[in-house]
């Protein structure tokens, strides 16, 4: 499908369907606009608009869609993908401007929000109410773009991730229509289910402007534990028999000895520099945190354990938390002549220690490049870092061909190329061998909601 550049007459008509300062051109706002948090390359915008209504979407949408226009919704840009890029040209719809909360409906744990809110900011507003929204990426996202990515994080091992607190969306279609898809019921098995077909499909099926989200309980009690293991390995088995023991822990993080020595050297911390296990869990009473407490460290003891530090305090946690979450930028820091890109990647609990140990080893025979393991542990998520010098092209061969070979192993061990950073640009490749026929029916349903391919155009789908 051919999609067309702006000409005078578009920039004209879209100009006039929001007010002029949510209308920019300007050369520092397409530049900002241009790429993510990844090392893909930049898409330069023709304009970036800022809708403020699900009305004012519609109306561009259905513009865009006539003159075959490009569209791609902007969050806070901080997929690791490419996924926000827009690879070509035309249309991104920023919604900066569309972040306010609508109604917090405590008494049906619910929320009703514009897809411009942070995370962060509307658990902040939430906090008096003793609920709260659980998936966490870390990084200031949207919700819009975490329903988009279908985001998760450090408390999806307990909570799941976006997709199971999406009860409701009104979803403006590629040609202008608006929707609305769920319900704000519990439970439903009222027809196909298109609110998780919009879930995680990157802004490529309709844009979302509007969403009710369920919210979980903060729990009375929480209770934190570190515990640092002879290899990876140790602490990968320990891992399993943690999630098997059913005490159901609110987050398990796994970071590889290097990760450590970063955060000893940039955060002061005073960690052994060893693989290392963060364990938080959440419970009603601290009689029943103990219990659990005790036999996380029984097990780990059981796994070789060199150190168990439990009763953390809850600044204690928050610092070891943001360092956990500020992993990528403390590895620019000690590599600033880098450039990295993450595999991210999630098996099988049972597969987990193979995976691990599988691309470490990999990585490690490699001499051009540095590698730092991290990841979601308790989910089976793994993230491996990998980086080079810029313009070190055997470096970037042997990247090249470590994403493949953990990515394919992944697979083949029953899991997925992406374990919560969506596909956007840089897992297309692997859609095919993830997918086989499935695909296709992927395609047909794109097709069918986006005829003319204006939507996010350049993601998802092989070339
Ligand atoms: C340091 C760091 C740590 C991270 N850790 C995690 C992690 O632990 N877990 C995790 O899941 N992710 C993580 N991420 C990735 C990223 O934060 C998430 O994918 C997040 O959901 C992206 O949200 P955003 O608002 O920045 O969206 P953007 O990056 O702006 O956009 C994401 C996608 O959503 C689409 N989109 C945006 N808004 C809309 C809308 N209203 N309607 C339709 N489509 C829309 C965009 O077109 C794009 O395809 C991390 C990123 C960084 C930089």
């Amino acid at each position: 499908m051919t999609l067309n550049h702006l000409g005078e007459e578009d920039h004209r008509h879209l100009a006039s369907l929001v007010a002029a300062d949510r209308y920019a051109t300007g050369e520092s706002v397409l530049r900002t606009h241009s790429r993510d948090q990844s090392r893909h390359r930049a898409g330069k915008p023709e304009v970036v608009i800022f809708p403020d209504t699900k009305e004012e979407i519609a109306a561009i949408l259905r513009y865009a869609n006539e003159r075959r226009l490009p569209v791609t919704g902007w969050g806070a840009g901080s997929s690791l993908e490419g996924n926000p890029i827009p690879v070509c040209g035309g249309i991104v719809l920023s919604f900066a401007r569309m972040n306010r909360i609508l109604n917090i409906r405590e008494e049906d744990f619910q929320i009703d929000v514009q897809p411009g809110v942070i995370y962060k900011e509307m658990n902040h507003a939430l906090r008096h109410t003793g609920l709260f929204f659980p998936p966490d990426p870390g990084a200031a996202a949207t919700i819009g773009g975490m329903i988009a990515n279908n985001a998760s994080g450090t408390r999806t091992v307990r909570y799941g991730s976006t997709k199971d607190y999406v009860q409701r969306l009104t979803m403006v279609l590629a040609g202008g229509e608006i929707i609305e898809v769920g319900n704000r019921a519990a439970k439903s098995s009222s027809g196909y289910d298109l609110v998780h077909l919009f879930v995680g499909s990157e802004g490529m099926l309709g844009i979302v402007a509007e969403a009710t989200l369920r919210l979980a309980a903060i729990q009375e009690e929480m209770a934190w534990a570190v515990a640092n293991f002879p290899t990876v390995t140790d602490a990968a088995q320990a891992v399993m028999y943690i999630i098997r023991s059913g005490i159901d822990p609110a987050a398990v993080e796994l970071m590889a000895s290097e990760c450590i020595e970063l955060m000893n050297r940039f955060k002061n911390f005073n960690l052994a520099p060893a693989p290392t296990l963060f364990i938080e869990m959440h419970g009603p009473t601290k009689r029943h945190l103990a219990e659990c407490t005790q036999i996380v460290e029984e097990i780990s003891r059981e796994e070789g354990c060199l150190e168990f530090r439990q009763g953390l305090d809850r600044a204690e946690r928050d610092r070891l938390i943001e360092a956990r979450h500020g992993l990528a930028e403390l590895i620019q820091q000690a590599h600033p002549e880098q450039s990295r890109i993450v595999i991210d990647v999630a098996v099988p609990a049972a597969s987990y220690t193979e995976m691990l140990l599988f691309a470490r080893e990999l990585a490690q025979r490699e001499e051009e490049i540095t590698a730092y393991t991290f990841g979601h542990a308790g989910d089976g998520n793994i993230h491996l870092v990998v980086g080079t010098r810029r313009d070190n092209h055997a470096g970037w061969r042997a990247i090249d061909t470590l994403n493949q070979r953990v990515v394919h192993r992944a697979l083949a061990l029953g899991g997925t190329a992406t374990g919560e950073h969506g596909v956007g640009i840089g897992k297309r490749q692997f859609m095919a061998a993830e997918h086989g026929a499935s695909l296709e029916w992927m395609k047909k349903i794109k097709t069918l909601f986006d005829p003319n391919g204006i939507l996010n155009p350049g993601k998802m789908f092989p070339e």
